[in-house]
C-alpha cells in the first residue's frame, strides 16, 4: 500500500497542494512512515480565506437552528467513526488507544455544547431606558476566524474552537499540526459527508509559512492557537499587530501539592496518570510534586513503585498504559533534560532511559522518570520538558508551595490534594493558575468552562471553550430605538 499524501480541503473540495515540501508523518512506535503533509503555500492559505470570506455573508444569514443542525449531523458522523478516529490518534501520536478514546469523548462534548449554544447567543433587550427609547445588544458573527493547533490532541484542541466559530455565524479554516496532521483529516472527511455550505469551514496543512500568512491576511478576523509559550507569544504579538483578535494558550509546568493529611492510596494513581498519562504531552500533565512535610518518605516510595509497574508500549497493543512520545526529536530533548537534572544535582530515582518495548525496537519510547530532591530554581523545575518526567520538590508547608507555584512562570493548572478543607480553600484563593484541581490530578475543564490557563500559559483574555470562547467569535453590537 502506498503512503497517503495529505490533501488541503478548500471551498469544499479536497485539493492537492501545489508545493513541492512535503514532511514525513510518522508513527511513533512502529518509527515507519505513514503519511507525508504538505507545507502548503501561502496562495493555497489566500484561496482557503477567499472560500471562507465568500461563504460568510450567506453562512451567517442561515437561522441559527439550521447552523447548529450541520454540528449535530457532524456530531453523529463522530460517533459514527469514534473507533478509527481514536485508532488513527494513536498511529500518528503514539499515545494508548484508551487515552486516544478520551480525547474523543471530549471532542465530541465540544461539538454537543457548541451545537446547543441557541440560547447562550440570545442577546438583552431593555425598554424604556428614557422616553420612548428601547435599548437592546445582539450577538454578532465576526467574520474568518483560524485555529492553529498542536501535536498533542490532534482531535480534540480544533474542537475547543471551530463549533463555536461555526454555531456563531463565522467561518473557518483549521491549520493542524503538521506532525499529527492525519486524525484532523480523517474529521474532515465527515465534515465533507456532513456537507456544510462549501467555504464554511477549510482546512490548510503546513508550518510557519501558513500561519504567517494566516496571521497577516486583511480577510482573517481572528486567531486561535494551542502550542508552545514562545509560539504562542509570537502569534499573538503578529495578530495584535496586524489588527486582529487573538486567544493564544502556551506551554505549562503544572504542581501537584500533597499535603501531609493526603490520603496517599488515592492520591498516589491520579499523580501517576497526570504525569505520565499521554507519555506527560498534556499540557495539563503534573511535572511536579510539592511534597509537603513528613509525606515527602512515603509519597516517594509510592511513586517510584507506581511508576516502575506502568506498562509501556504500543497504544494499540492490549493492556499498554503509556505509549511512546511523538518523535524523536522530542524524545532526544527529553534526554537532554534527563542529563540537564543529573548535572543539576536532583536525584534521579527512577530512571525511564534505556527502556526496550518487546516487538517494537525503533520506537520513540521512555519510561517513567523521577527525579526527588528538586529545587525551584533548577531548570528542570521551571522549563517544560513536555514527557514522561516527574521532579519531586520537598517543601516545609502549603505557604512555601504556593509560592513556589505563583513563582513559576506558567499558570495552567495546579492541584492539591489533601482532606483538609481550610487548606483547599486557601490553596483555590490563592494559586496563581487557571485550571485548579482538589484531589484531582487533571483539572481538565469540560466543554462548558473555559480552558483557564494564566501568566506565561495563556496570551488573550477570552479563553477557548465555553462562554468564553462565544464572545471571542462575536461583536457585541449596540441598538438603540425610537419610533416617531
Ligand atoms: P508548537 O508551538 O511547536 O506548535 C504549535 C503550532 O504552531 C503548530 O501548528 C506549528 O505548525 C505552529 N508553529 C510552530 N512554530 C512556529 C513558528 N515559529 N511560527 C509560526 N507557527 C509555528 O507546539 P507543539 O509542540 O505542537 O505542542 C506542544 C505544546 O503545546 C506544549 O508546549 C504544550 O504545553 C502546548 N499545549 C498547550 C495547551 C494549552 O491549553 N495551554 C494545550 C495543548 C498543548
Amino acid at each position: 500500500m502506498g503512503i497517503e499524501v495529505l490533501r488541503n480541503y478548500i471551498g469544499g473540495q479536497w485539493v492537492a497542494s501545489a508545493t513541492d515540501t512535503y514532511l514525513e508523518v510518522r508513527n511513533p512506535a512502529l518509527d515507519a512512515v505513514i503519511a507525508r503533509v504538505p507545507l502548503s503555500t501561502v496562495e493555497e492559505v489566500n484561496r482557503a480565506v477567499a472560500a471562507a470570506r465568500e461563504a460568510f455573508e450567506s453562512w451567517r444569514r442561515l437561522p441559527i437552528p439550521v447552523r447548529a443542525r450541520y454540528l449535530l449531523r457532524l456530531r453523529d458522523q463522530v460517533e459514527r467513526r469514534f473507533e478509527d478516529l481514536a485508532r488513527a490518534i494513536v498511529q500518528e501520536h503514539g499515545k494508548t488507544l484508551e487515552e486516544a478514546r478520551g480525547e474523543m469523548q471530549r471532542t465530541l462534548e465540544n461539538i454537543e455544547a457548541a451545537a446547543g449554544m441557541f440560547t447562550a447567543l440570545m442577546g438583552y433587550h431593555t425598554p424604556q431606558v428614557a422616553d420612548g427609547i428601547d435599548e437592546e445588544c445582539i450577538l454578532e458573527p465576526v467574520g474568518v476566524f483560524c485555529c492553529i493547533a498542536p501535536f498533542n490532541f490532534p482531535a480534540m484542541i480544533p474542537s475547543w474552537f471551530f463549533p463555536y466559530a461555526l454555531v456563531a455565524g463565522n467561518t473557518y479554516i483549521v491549520k493542524p499540526s503538521e506532525i499529527c496532521p492525519i486524525t484532523q483529516t480523517r474529521l474532515f472527511e465527515l465534515i465533507h459527508e456532513v456537507g456544510f455550505p462549501p467555504g464554511v469551514i477549510n482546512m490548510v496543512h503546513g508550518g510557519k509559512e501558513v500561519v504567517d500568512a494566516l496571521l497577516t491576511h486583511p480577510d482573517v478576523a481572528g486567531v486561535s492557537f494551542v502550542g508552545s509559550t514562545p509560539v504562542a507569544k509570537y502569534v499573538y504579538a503578529t495578530a495584535a499587530a496586524h489588527g486582529k483578535r487573538a486567544q493564544c494558550h502556551g506551554g505549562a509546568k503544572n504542581a501537584l501539592v500533597v499535603m501531609p493529611d493526603a490520603d496517599l492510596e488515592r492520591t498516589v494513581p491520579a499523580i501517576l496518570s497526570s504525569a505520565f498519562g499521554s507519555a506527560g504531552q498534556r499540557c495539563l500533565a503534573g511535572s511536579l510534586v510539592m511534597a509537603v512535610g513528613e509525606i515527602h518518605e512515603p509519597l516517594r516510595r509510592a511513586l517510584v513503585e507506581g511508576a516502575s509497574r506502568i506498562r509501556v508500549g504500543y497504544g494499540l497493543d492490549e493492556g499498554v498504559q503509556m505509549g511512546p512520545v511523538v518523535s524523536r526529536k522530542a524524545l532526544e530533548r527529553i534526554h537532554r533534560y534527563i542529563e540537564l537534572g543529573l548535572r543539576e544535582e536532583a536525584e534521579l530515582i527512577l530512571d525511564g532511559r534505556g527502556i526496550r518495548v518487546p516487538g517494537y525496537p525503533n520506537g520513540y519510547f521512555i519510561g517513567p522518570t523521577i527525579f526527588d530532591g528538586v529545587q525551584p530554581k533548577m531548570t528542570i523545575a521551571c522549563e517544560e520538558i513536555f514527557g514522561p518526567v516527574l521532579g519531586v520538590i520537598p517543601v516545609r508547608d502549603l505557604e512555601e508551595a504556593l509560592e513556589i507555584i505563583n513563582g513559576l512562570p506558567y499558570g495552567n493548572a495546579a492541584s492539591l490534594f489533601t482532606r483538609d478543607g481550610r487548606a483547599a480553600r486557601e490553596f483555590r484563593l490563592r494559586v496563581r493558575a487557571g485550571n485548579v484541581g482538589i484531589n484531582i490530578g487533571v483539572a481538565a475543564p469540560i466543554a462548558p468552562y473555559p480552558f483557564a490557563g494564566q501568566k506565561q500559559s495563556f496570551f488573550g483574555d477570552l479563553h477557548g471553550q465555553g462562554m468564553d470562547t462565544l464572545y471571542f467569535f462575536t461583536d457585541r453590537k449596540v441598538v438603540i430605538t425610537r419610533w416617531f
